[in-house]
């Protein structure tokens, strides 16, 4: 008998151990991403995406783990559960949709197209008019990768190059190894004012819309949603969105 109380203390203990301390939810994000995801001053990751994932994290009582890979493997490592989910500015599509579940939409974005200072073309079909090819630098697995991949090089248009950051389809532009990278705007804005001789075209490439990815079957997926659409609605949100993209 006294082992066997001895025995329940025990895992009593343990148990009382191991929910002292909050569990966490492991984010997978791309942090080369901003102002979506970077890394601060502090040398942790922030940025939009960080920041809703934290409130939400924190409003359902979870510490919140950002975990760096890249962003070509944030859809395969939600779907085998490696991680409880994605927040990397990750656009909303078909495709996706078949592999994970989006939660509600929380940001827009824009592809655009970063240049040299110096190139006069309008857009991307300007490079091929002229040129009679494109040699488009993008981020592996990006809405940018696909679109252009569809748009130019299937069609016998261009060449696509794939990169594992945007920062490094970047620089791939600055050594003058392709004509312009497709990115996101957010993250263009940031990367032309981050570098010298770079500017971004007017003419935008596509429209899209963001959301934050988890398994199929998922079980704290409901919970995280309704958590966000609450952010959402009290305007935490947009409040987070502001600080990192200051209206002009
Ligand atoms: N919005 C783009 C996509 O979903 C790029 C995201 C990213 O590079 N982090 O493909």
């Amino acid at each position: 008998m006294k082992k066997i109380i001895a025995m329940i203390l025990a895992a009593m203990l343990a148990f009382a151990g191991v929910s002292a301390v909050a569990e966490s939810l492991t984010m997978c994000t791309n942090v080369a991403f901003p102002p979506y995801e970077f890394y601060g001053d502090d040398g942790q990751p922030t940025g939009i995406d960080v920041e809703i994932a934290k409130a939400i994290a924190a409003k359902l009582g979870y510490e919140l783990e950002v975990v760096d890979i890249e962003f070509a493997q944030c859809i395969p490592g939600v779907q085998s559960g490696k991680y409880d989910f994605s927040a990397a500015g990750m656009t909303v599509t078909e495709e996706r949709k078949q592999m994970v579940q989006f939660t509600d939409t929380y940001a827009t974005g824009i592809q655009s197209v970063i240049v040299p200072e110096a190139c006069e073309f309008e857009g991307l079909d300007d490079f091929v008019e002229e040129n009679g090819s494109v040699k488009v630098g993008v981020q592996m697995a990006t809405t940018g990768d696909l679109y252009t991949t569809w748009d130019y090089e299937d069609e016998g248009k261009g060449t696509v190059e794939r990169y594992a950051s945007g920062a490094a389809a970047v620089q791939a532009l600055l050594a003058g190894k392709v004509d312009c990278v497709v990115i996101d705007n957010e993250p263009a804005k940031n990367f032309v004012s981050q570098n010298e001789g770079l500017k971004i075209l007017d003419t935008a490439y596509a429209e899209e819309e963001y959301a934050m990815a988890f398994a199929k079957d998922s079980p704290i997926y409901d919970d995280f949603n309704a958590a966000l659409a609450e952010l959402i609605e009290d305007g935490t949100v947009k409040g987070i969105i502001d600080t990192f993209i200051p209206a002009n």
